[in-house]
């Protein structure tokens, strides 16, 4: 007997799945072509991740010094280790002073320069002169409240035009006709218990990253990678989540984030002998290499036995970040938030004591696969690119590609505003003129999707979701890091199989659906589970060493076999695997070709 519930209906031009940076950008660009939206969001929208971004957006203003958009293509393209696509990267970066200025029209309250221009710090990885000239002061930033000055701002202008909102609504899945073309999706009101079908000619995946498969990570409990668990059940793929970012400076213990920004004001890390061993491993960059290539210096200076060790303890096992020597007016107001961050999180006075750090979890490079127009793409064959109709992704859920192997700092926030605003007009170039939008199909997933529903609801196993989800974060974080080898991955993928057998007997002890937080957290670690199977099958499979993905067993790039994405579909804990190849031809500017990475 299928399950009973009654389903609310509503219809819409587009149908926005999210309300971070990336949502809310699509959502307010939709609302300005003049089409219906809705906007559904399981948070409220400025709770979204996007509010955490602490450093800065990059855009080659030039305000603090000269730069020019190819020179952030060029640092984009060798942070990215090869593996973006030239396309997509052409596209944001030449798109960013348009997309920042735009930003401050918005009312996006900047730090400033003396003159009153948008102030701009340096950042990892970002460069004059195609690598050869200085570091690049890039990174344009609200204090180290970035992401919040974003979020607030962007979320006023949708309401300013009256964007519908639906706050604390969980989307279950998306909805598909018969020919495969995606016609909105499935959502349950967590106020109030309600289902809810929200039919859309198209929708745009913007539901972040899935940093909570790792134990220890910086991104917010609710980055589950819903997103990505939707696409999976769907039978559509994800590209290269193999690629996690370990940002280099999480707080020790806590997880909680300390800003490149830091960094980028002078800030400076010492191994347990007090040496400024950065200079060792990016002779030019040092402090501000790009993140993946200090994330693993640290945790080699730990492994060699020179990592700080905690008071009464003789093992090393954490590094120091030092911000004291920085005058006071610097901290107090360029890098206050974190200031505070480390008075609570590590019981340091930063302007007294250094902040003890480890690498942790940052960001997913990864995601659903789309064009650089935000079509998400299932390929098929020797069709690398077939559309999936009417469905595009957008921000952390996404991948263009424009972070490849690993993100830079600060081009995420980038990517959010430029793509989101790309998915409006993709939206609004096939839409248009289309008069009302029709009735649902009748073949849609929808019996199946509340079948699944139905039954975690009613879920009587014996191991609690928490349980489950702790085995699933600690596997990740050891055997699936910084650094990684066919054994361990191997152990990963065993270890995550037996997770998939326990998954029948999850138990659900509420059966409630007025906020029942043990039915949705439910719900994500199905999510986290598809993201995590499809993260270690990739690693398993590339051979090679690159940006983010450093394998012992395969030290070397190989551009060869491996400059190509990899592509996975996961079906019951099963995966497959393809390439897919990387767009080496920019839009206009000249394929920049693969280098030696060296900072
Ligand atoms: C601590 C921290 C600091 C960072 N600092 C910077 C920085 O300085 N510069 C930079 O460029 N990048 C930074 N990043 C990265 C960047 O902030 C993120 O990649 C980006 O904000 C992700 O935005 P998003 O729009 O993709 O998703 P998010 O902001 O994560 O929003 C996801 C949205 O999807 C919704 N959602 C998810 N699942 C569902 C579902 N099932 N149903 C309904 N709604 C759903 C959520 O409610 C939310 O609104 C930082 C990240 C972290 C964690």
């Amino acid at each position: 007997m299928p399950p009973a519930y009654d389903l609310t209906d509503h219809a819409y031009d587009v149908l926005v799945v999210g309300a971070g940076g990336s949502g809310l950008r699509a959502t307010l660009g939709v609302v300005e072509a003049g089409l219906s939206t809705a906007c559904i969001t399981k948070l409220f929208p400025t709770r979204s991740h996007t509010v955490a971004a602490q450093g800065g957006i990059s855009a080659s203003l030039a305000n603090m010094g000269e730069d020019h958009w190819t020179w952030h293509m060029y640092d984009t393209v060798k942070g990215s280790d090869w593996l973006g696509d030239q396309d997509a990267i052409e596209y944001m970066v030449a798109s960013a002073v348009d997309a920042v200025v735009e930003l401050e029209h918005y009312g996006m309250p900047f730090s400033r320069t003396e003159e009153g221009k948008i102030y701009q710090r340096p950042f990892g990885g970002m460069t004059t002169r195609f690598g050869k000239g200085p570091a690049a002061e890039r990174t344009c930033a609200a204090a180290d409240r970035t992401g919040h000055a974003m979020l607030h701002t962007l979320y006023q202008q949708c309401l300013k035009r009256d964007a519908a909102f639906f706050v604390e609504y969980f989307v279950l899945d998306l909805l598909f006709d018969r020919q495969g073309r995606c016609c909105g999706a499935l959502a349950w009101n967590l106020a109030d218990g309600t289902l809810h079908r929200f039919r859309a000619r198209a929708t745009v995946l913007a539901t972040g990253g899935y940093g909570r498969v790792y134990f220890s990570c910086t991104s917010a409990h609710s980055c589950t990678g819903d997103g990505g668990g939707m696409a999976l059940r769907a039978g559509l793929p994800l590209q290269d989540p193999e690629f996690v970012q370990f940002h280099p400076t999480g707080i020790y213990g806590a997880g909680c984030l300390i800003t490149e920004g830091a960094r980028g004001e002078g800030g400076y890390l010492t191994n347990g002998e007090g040496e400024r061993f950065m200079e060792r491993y990016a002779p030019s960059a040092k402090d501000l290499a790009s993140r993946d290539v200090v994330s693993r210096a640290m945790t080699l200076e730990i492994r060699e036995g020179r990592g700080v060790a905690k008071k009464g303890h003789k093992k090393g096992d954490h590094i120091l970040l030092h911000l004291e020597h920085l005058p006071r007016k610097v901290l107090h107001e360029r890098l206050p938030g974190i200031s505070e961050t480390a008075r609570i999180f590590a019981d340091v006075d930063v302007t007294r004591k250094p902040i003890p750090v480890l690498p942790t979890c940052h960001y997913n490079m990864g995601g659903v696969p789309t064009l650089h127009s935000t079509a998400v793409v299932n390929p098929a064959g020797k069709d690398e690119n077939r559309v999936v109709e009417g469905l595009f992704a957008v921000g952390e859920a996404g991948c263009v590609s424009v972070h490849g192997a690993n993100r830079l700092g600060s081009n995420s926030l980038l990517d959010l505003v430029v793509f989101g605003k790309a998915a409006a007009e993709a939206c609004a170039k096939t839409l248009k003129g289309k008069g009302k939008v029709p009735p649902m199909p009748e073949a849609t997933c929808e019996q199946k999707i509340l079948e699944r529903f139905d039954r975690l609801r009613h879920a009587q196993g014996e191991h609690r979701t928490a349980d489950l989800r702790d085995a699933l974060q600690h596997l990740m974080q050891e055997d699936c890091a910084v650094f990684r080898s066919k054994d361990v991955l191997q152990q990963g993928k065993e270890r995550v199989q037996e997770l998939w057998q326990k998954l029948p007997q999850i138990a659900v002890s509420d059966r409630s659906l007025i906020w029942n937080s043990d039915l949705m957290e439910t719900l994500e670690f199905e999510n986290l589970l598809l993201c995590a199977t499809a993260t270690l099958a990739c690693a398993f499979e590339r051979t090679e060493s690159r940006g983010a993905h450093a394998r012992e067993d395969f030290p070397k790039r190989d551009d060869k076999a491996w400059m190509q994405h990899s592509v996975v579909w996961v079906e019951g804990g099963k995966t497959r695997f393809a390439k897919r190849k990387v767009h080496t031809q920019p839009l206009t500017a000249e394929t920049i070709p693969p280098q030696e990475r060296v900072y």
